[in-house]
């Protein structure tokens, strides 16, 4: 079966096919750096990443935008509320493009920590102020748009007359108007759904722009429109991001697009599931967000110890991605377990010589071939990396057998084995970009960081925090976390 996928746009599981032949174009949203980002969004970054990945081991050239949203980003999704850097940026009293700064790097350190490959452009809404304008005003041009007060809106009225707006989640114009609230007479929208393309800034607003209507500063959703049609075209292969962008933002950049171009951005809409905690969706606001590096550390008071990014990495992948996902530390501990297992196998299995061309047992070469073939068929069936894993474990046991003597070394033909083996380095290593930092030299290994222990256990009795924090954080770059323990000393784990 060669490459499906789930397609919001359609509610179908639609055959692959770019525009180009050979090529992908795909646009993710990316991170609104005003905080850190929680695990949750992690879980969106890692499931784009092993879609990246996996489209590359298929040898399509891709090119990867994945966008930083710097500016534009108020509280609510419908214009309303502070805007977040500013509101951050006054809270710790530092200019809005520190906070910026602060937060990015945050995001590409633990990106980088979670083994996530570097898109191929990362733009940003400030380095695309121009480009944001242009667009706008090309949608007052063709009569979507209107000015009121320095600040310029989408006209959804005007837009639905000729274009379906709900499309993508497939609702009629009431029910999307059921989610939003009444116009008061201090409102400059005409519509209840209409959004900001522009914005007029208040003179102490610290982030503005010059433009034809004075000076503002960019919506949130035209940045997206405007650097997907910038680096992609105005029709490119896939769009992508969290469910919950859906409804409102990916429902206004096809509109933006479609006001502006005639044509719908994206053919394929793929949207990930949330990561919840004991049901409910992580998320800063509900205040139960869990940071990547409160896991890497185990510094948090609902965590019973710390997880290293590859746990949290391979405990993503266990479910498919259009599945919620619920958090919990049963399910990180079965994870690190199952991630053991996996690379004890793969081992185990690299240190197996293929000898006989023939299989003395027919059946379970015949098994094993259709479980390998198995993982290439999972993924073709729109990236399911959870059935890819259900297979694995049921090849260990069988690994495992041979190496133990209880099945014969020569049960497998030497192409099978040689499939196994290539096909297990591929998907772990290339597709699921994890990394076995488990392997090689153990044992010294332990000893290395036992010694850095109680250097850092020295360190701390001396006050000197610096040491000991550096060398924590240093652990933690390198994936080794560490966690106090009440008698000062700290266990470890990769
Ligand atoms: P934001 O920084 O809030 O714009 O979010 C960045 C990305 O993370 C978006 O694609 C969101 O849809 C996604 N996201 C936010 N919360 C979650 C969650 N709990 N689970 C999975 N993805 C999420
Ligand atoms: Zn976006």
């Amino acid at each position: 079966m060669a490459l499906h996928i789930y397609n919001t746009l359609t509610r179908e599981k639609e055959l692959f096919t770019p525009i180009t032949p050979g090529h992908v174009g795909m646009y993710v949203c990316g991170p609104t750096v005003y905080n850190d980002v929680h695990l949750g969004n992690c879980r969106t970054f890692i499931s784009f990443d092993i879609i990246y990945r996996y489209l590359m081991y298929l040898g399509y050239k891709v090119r990867y935008v994945r966008n930083i949203t710097d500016a534009g980003h108020l509280e609510g999704d419908r214009d309303e509320g502070d805007d977040k850097f500013s509101k951050m940026a006054k809270l710790q009293q530092v200019e809005p493009m520190e906070i910026v700064q602060k937060y990015t790097l945050g995001f590409r350190r633990v990106m980088q920590l979670l083994n996530n490959l570097p898109p191929s452009i990362e733009p940003t809404a400030t380095g695309h102020i121009s480009e944001q304008i242009e667009m706008t005003k090309q949608l007052l041009a063709n009569g979507y748009a209107y000015e009121v007060n320095g600040t310029i809106y989408f006209d959804v009225e005007k837009y639905s007359k000729e274009e379906n707006y709900g499309i993508l989640t497939n609702r009629k114009l009431e029910d999307l108007l059921e989610g939003t609230r009444e116009l008061g007479g201090q409102d400059e929208k005409h519509g209840r759904l209409d959004f900001a393309l522009w914005i007029k800034a208040k003179p102490e607003h610290l982030m503005q722009w010059p433009s034809p209507w004075g000076m503002g500063f960019p919506g949130w959703h035209i940045e997206c429109s405007a650097m997907s049609n910038k680096y992609l075209g105005k029709q490119f292969d896939i769009h992508g991001g969290g469910m919950d962008l859906a409804a409102t933002h990916h429902t206004n950049e096809i509109a933006q697009s479609k006001g502006c171009y005639h044509v719908s951005p994206a053919n394929y809409w793929m949207h990930t599931n949330m990561l919840t905690v004991n049901g409910a969706r992580m998320s800063k606001s509900l205040g139960n967000g869990f940071l990547p590096d409160e896991l890497f550390t185990g510094n948090h008071p609902l965590l019973e110890k710390a997880y290293a990014p590859m746990t949290v990495r391979f405990f993503m992948l266990q479910t498919h991605y259009r599945s919620t996902l619920d958090f919990s530390n049963e399910a990180l501990q079965g994870s690190e377990k199952g991630l053991r297992r996996l690379w004890e196998a793969f081992e185990t299995l690299n240190k197996f010589a293929p000898v006989n061309e023939q299989a003395s047992e027919a059946e379970l070469d015949a098994k094993v071939k259709k479980l390998v073939e198995g993982f290439d068929e999972s993924m073709n069936d729109d990236f399911n990396t959870a059935k890819v894993l259900a297979n694995m474990f049921e090849l260990v046991p069988i690994i495992n057998s041979i190496k133990d003597g209880l099945i014969a070394a020569n049960a497998l033909a030497s192409s099978t084995v040689t499939l196994l083996q290539n096909k297990f380095k591929a998907y772990l290593e290339d597709i699921f970009g994890l990394t076995n930092s488990a392997t090689g030299n153990n044992e010294v290994l332990g000893d290395v960081v036992q010694l850095l222990i109680d250097i850092r256990k020295e360190a701390k009795s001396k006050k000197d925090f610096a040491t000991s924090d550096k060398i924590r954080n240093q652990l933690a770059a390198m994936g080794i976390a560490l966690k106090d323990e009440k008698d000062g000393n700290a266990s470890w784990s990769l």
